[in-house]
């Protein structure tokens, strides 16, 4: 579904991709890992070309990423994002957070795009807040509307860049609950965290970067237990 093939990107001198070559299969859960300043957040914003790339080529469903105009739009609803701040519209509500994507982009009737909101909030927990401000919101909540808000685009693809780094502790497995049944839906994922419960539970692949490379793909079991290379086994050291 989502296929990088020899694609580098450089930030002025600095080469923050390196030949990536990843393919994420329809219904595949990626988890991206690695130290900070390794490129994982850099990556994930190729996808939806919230950065474009130097070299190489990236194919959402065999077809070229496009540069700009309507298929640029298309894209970024077809590549749903959450990031680690959570990004609501401050000065509207939790309801027309998710509903002005549907409305605005893909023409849904009011109607219809809030029966698909209201469905989705209900699905991430939060039916009951939908008249609220964001700012009403705790953490957990809001991160929880922003993944409703991605999936009401009907996204093929979520990209999850650190979506639980900014959350207190006891909000981060109601987050992590929701994109555990997202996988097990059958979404495909490419997931930055350092969750590792999240890893084991709903990841097929861990990819490990480092110094803008995939140093090791490895399902997770393998890649936590037996790690290859040096530069994972002193990570691992560190986070674990
Ligand atoms: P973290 O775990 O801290 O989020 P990361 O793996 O997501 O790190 P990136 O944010 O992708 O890393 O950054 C990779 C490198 O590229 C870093 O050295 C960063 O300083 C640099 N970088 C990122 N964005 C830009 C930019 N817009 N201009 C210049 N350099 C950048
Ligand atoms: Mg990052």
């Amino acid at each position: 579904l989502v296929s990088m093939t020899d694609v580098n990107k450089h930030f002025g001198e600095l080469h923050v991709l390196q030949d990536i070559n990843l393919h994420v299969t329809k219904g595949e859960v990626v988890v991206v890992i690695g130290p900070s300043g390794s490129g994982k957040s850099t990556l994930c914003r190729t996808i939806n070309r919230l950065e474009t790339i130097d070299s190489g080529t990236i194919t959402l469903d065999g077809k070229p990423l496009p540069a700009e105009g309507k298929e640029l739009a298309a894209l970024r609803s077809d590549v749903g994002m959450v990031f680690q701040a959570f990004n609501l519209f401050a000065h509207k509500s939790i309801l027309d957070n998710v509903m002005l994507g549907p409305v605005k982009v893909r023409k849904l009737k009011k109607k219809d795009a809030r029966d698909l909101a209201m469905g989705l909030l209900e699905r991430v927990g939060v039916a009951n807040q939908a008249e609220k401000m964001p700012a009403q919101l705790s953490g957990g909540q809001q991160q929880r509307v922003a993944i409703a808000r991605a999936l009401a685009m009907r996204p093929k693809v979520m990209l999850f860049d650190e979506p639980t780094s900014a959350l207190d502790p006891e909000m981060i497995n109601e987050v992590l609950d929701v994109m555990v049944s997202l996988a097990h839906d059958g979404m495909t994922m490419i997931v930055v965290t350092h969750e590792m419960g999240f890893a084991r539970k709903a990841a097929d692949r861990v990819v490990f970067m480092s110094d803008g490379q995939i140093v090791e793909e490895e399902t997770p079991e393998a890649f936590f237990t037996t790690p290859k290379s040096d530069r994972a086994k002193d990570f691992l050291g560190k986070i674990l």
